[in-house]
C-alpha cells in the first residue's frame, strides 16, 4: 500500500465518517491519519472509530496513525432566553457570572477565570471574530462592553480573548477524563488545544507520560511568544488555523503559517495544516480554486502534512474531499519547483552522528536517483532527522515497534513498515537485505533500483545511526 506523494493527510472522524465502510474509503483513497475530535462526540463514539481503524490497519497490512484532539478550554456563552439577540454596534453589553439565561442586556460567561483576567480595552470575539466587544468596566464578577462589530450572537456561541493570557490551566476535567480515555484506546498523538506556553505543555507531558506523542495547537499568540520553548517541549505541531485566524487578524494567519512550517523543519518534527482547506467541499464535491491553492502552498512550503476537518467529519462529500487532497498534494510534488523549494530551504545538520548520516542519504538518494530511502529506527528519531532533509525519495521506516510506526504516519515522505530484524544480534548482510526485500515488496524499487540505507550499529539500539549503505536491487 504505497502512496504517490510524500505530504500526508490526515483526517477528522465525525458523524459523516463513522461506518467501516467509510473509514475504509478514506483510508484507501489517502488518509494516513486520523483525528478524533474530542469537541463532538461520545467516547462510545470514539471507541467504535479506534476499533473500526485498527481492524481496517489489520485487515491492509499498514500502520494508521490515530490523533486524539482535546477540546481545552474552549469559552463559550450561555443560553439566551429566545436562543438569540443581535448586537448593534456601539450598544452596551454586559457577561456576568449569573445563570439567568441572556437578554439584549446581558448574558452570562461562566468563568469566572476570565473576569479575574479581563481589563478595560480587552477585546472579546465572539462566534469566530463576527461580533466582537471592548471592555469599559472590568470587576472579578462581570464585565460592561461597548459592541465594536455587531450581529447576531446565540447559544452557547464560543468565545476567543486575543490578547490575554487566561490564568488557568488550558487542561480541564473534561480534558483529563477524555485524555485517560484516548490513551486506553491506544491513540498515538494527543493534540493540545489553546496552548498559551510551556508550561501547558509541561503539564500534558506528564499526564500522558510517554504513552502518545504531543502535538501543540498553535492557536494562541501568547504560544507564538514561547515558540521555541514549546518547540522543544512538543513532538509535532498544529497550526490551528480555525482560532489562529480569529486571535489573530486573518491577514497575518500565511505569514505565521509559512514561519511555523520552516521553523518545525528546523527543529525536525512533524507540523499539520488545518482548518478550511476544503471548506466548500463540505457541502459540494469540488473545491474553489482558492481552496486547492491553499493546499497547494502548504505543499510548496513544505507542511509534513494537511488536515481536514468539516469536510471529511461532517460534509456530504467526505471521500471525495480526501481524494482531492491527495490529487492536489501528487500534483504540487511533481512540479521540479516544489523539490527545488525543499531543496533551498533545507536546514543546516546538527553537528551529530546521526544528521551527518541523514544529510548524506539525501545527497547520495539525489546523486544516484535512488527510489528509495531506508531508515532503521527504534525511536523514530533517525526517521524524523531524515525528513527532515526532505530527500527526493520516500523514506521507508523499518521498526519493530507498531507503535512507532503509526506515530510516524504523519511524517513527510515516511512510510513505516513493521519488521522484526532489528534487533541487536541482527547482523548486518541481514540489515541490507531486509531493506532490500522490502522496498521491492512494498512497490519503491525494481530492479536495478538503487536504495540508501542508513542504520545504526549495534541494530535496534536508539541514538546509534552511523551507518550508511547503497544496495543495488539484484
Ligand atoms: P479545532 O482546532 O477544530 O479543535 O478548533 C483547529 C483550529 O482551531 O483550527
Ligand atoms: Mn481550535
Amino acid at each position: 500500500m504505497r502512496r504517490n506523494r510524500k505530504a500526508k493527510i490526515v483526517a477528522t472522524l465525525g458523524p459523516a465518517s463513522s461506518t467501516e465502510t467509510t473509514i475504509k474509503a478514506l483510508h484507501l483513497s489517502g488518509v494516513d491519519v486520523f483525528r478524533l475530535n474530542f469537541s463532538h462526540g461520545s467516547h462510545q463514539d470514539h471507541r467504535e472509530r479506534v476499533e473500526i481503524i485498527r481492524r481496517i490497519e489489520h485487515e491492509v497490512g499498514h500502520p494508521i496513525g490515530i490523533l486524539m484532539d482535546i477540546q481545552g478550554p474552549k469559552l463559550r456563552l450561555g443560553k439566551f432566553d429566545n436562543h438569540s439577540v443581535e448586537l448593534v454596534k456601539g450598544d452596551t453589553y454586559r457577561l456576568d457570572l449569573d445563570e439567568e439565561k441572556g437578554d439584549q442586556h446581558r448574558v452570562s460567561l461562566l468563568h469566572p477565570e476570565i473576569f479575574a483576567a479581563l481589563n478595560v480595552g480587552s477585546e472579546l470575539m465572539i462566534d469566530d471574530g463576527r461580533v466582537r466587544l471592548k471592555v469599559t468596566e472590568a470587576t472579578d464578577q462581570y464585565v460592561v462592553t461597548q459592541v465594536m462589530v455587531g450581529g447576531v450572537i446565540s447559544d452557547h456561541k464560543g468565545v476567543n480573548i486575543p490578547g490575554v493570557v487566561l490564568p488557568i490551566s488550558v487542561i480541564t476535567e473534561k480534558d483529563r477524563i477524555d485524555l485517560e480515555y484516548s490513551l486506553s484506546l491506544d491513540v498515538d498523538w494527543v493534540a493540545q488545544s489553546f496552548v498559551q506556553q510551556p508550561e501547558d505543555v509541561r503539564e500534558l507531558r506528564t499526564l500522558v507520560n510517554g504513552r502518545a506523542a504531543i502535538m501543540v495547537k498553535l492557536e494562541k499568540p501568547s504560544a507564538l511568544e514561547h515558540l521555541d520553548e514549546i518547540l522543544e517541549l512538543c513532538d509535532g505541531v498544529m497550526v490551528a488555523r480555525g482560532d489562529l485566524g480569529v486571535e489573530l487578524p486573518p491577514e497575518q494567519v500565511p505569514i505565521v503559517q509559512k514561519h511555523l512550517i520552516r521553523k518545525c523543519r528546523q527543529v525536525g518534527k512533524p507540523v499539520v495544516i488545518a482548518t478550511h482547506m476544503l471548506d466548500s467541499m463540505v457541502h459540494v464535491p469540488v473545491p474553489t480554486r482558492a481552496e486547492a491553492s491553499d493546499v497547494a502552498t502548504a505543499i510548496y512550503d513544505g507542511a509534513d502534512a494537511v488536515m481536514l476537518s468539516a469536510e471529511s467529519a461532517a460534509g456530504d462529500y467526505p471521500v471525495q474531499s480526501v481524494t482531492m487532497m491527495d490529487k492536489i498534494i501528487h500534483e504540487v510534488e511533481q512540479d521540479p519547483v516544489a523539490q527545488n523549494i525543499l531543496d533551498a530551504q533545507r536546514p543546516d545538520p546538527n553537528a551529530t552522528t546521526a544528521d551527518a548520516i541523514c544529510n548524506a542519504l539525501q545527497k547520495v538518494t539525489h546523486v544516484l536517483s535512488s527510489t528509495a530511502t531506508v531508515t532503521y529506527t527504534s525511536s523514530g528519531s533517525t526517521t524524523l532527522r531524515a525528513a527532515r532533509e526532505r530527500p527526493r525519495a520516500p523514506i521507508l521506516s523499518l521498526t519493530p515497534e507498531i507503535k512507532i510506526a503509526r506515530y510516524l504516519c504523519v511524517a513527510w515522505g515516511v512510510h513505516p513498515v513493521l519488521v522484526s530484524v532489528a534487533n541487536e544480534d541482527a547482523n548486518l548482510m541481514e540489515v541490507i537485505n531486509t531493506a532490500k526485500d522490502i522496498a521491492v515488496r512494498e512497490d519503491f524499487a525494481k530492479l536495478g533500483d538503487a536504495v540508501v540505507i542508513a542504520a545504526g550499529l549495534p541494530f535496534g539500539v536508539s541514538g546509534t545511526t552511523n551507518l550508511l549503505h547503497v544496495a543495488w536491487i539484484d
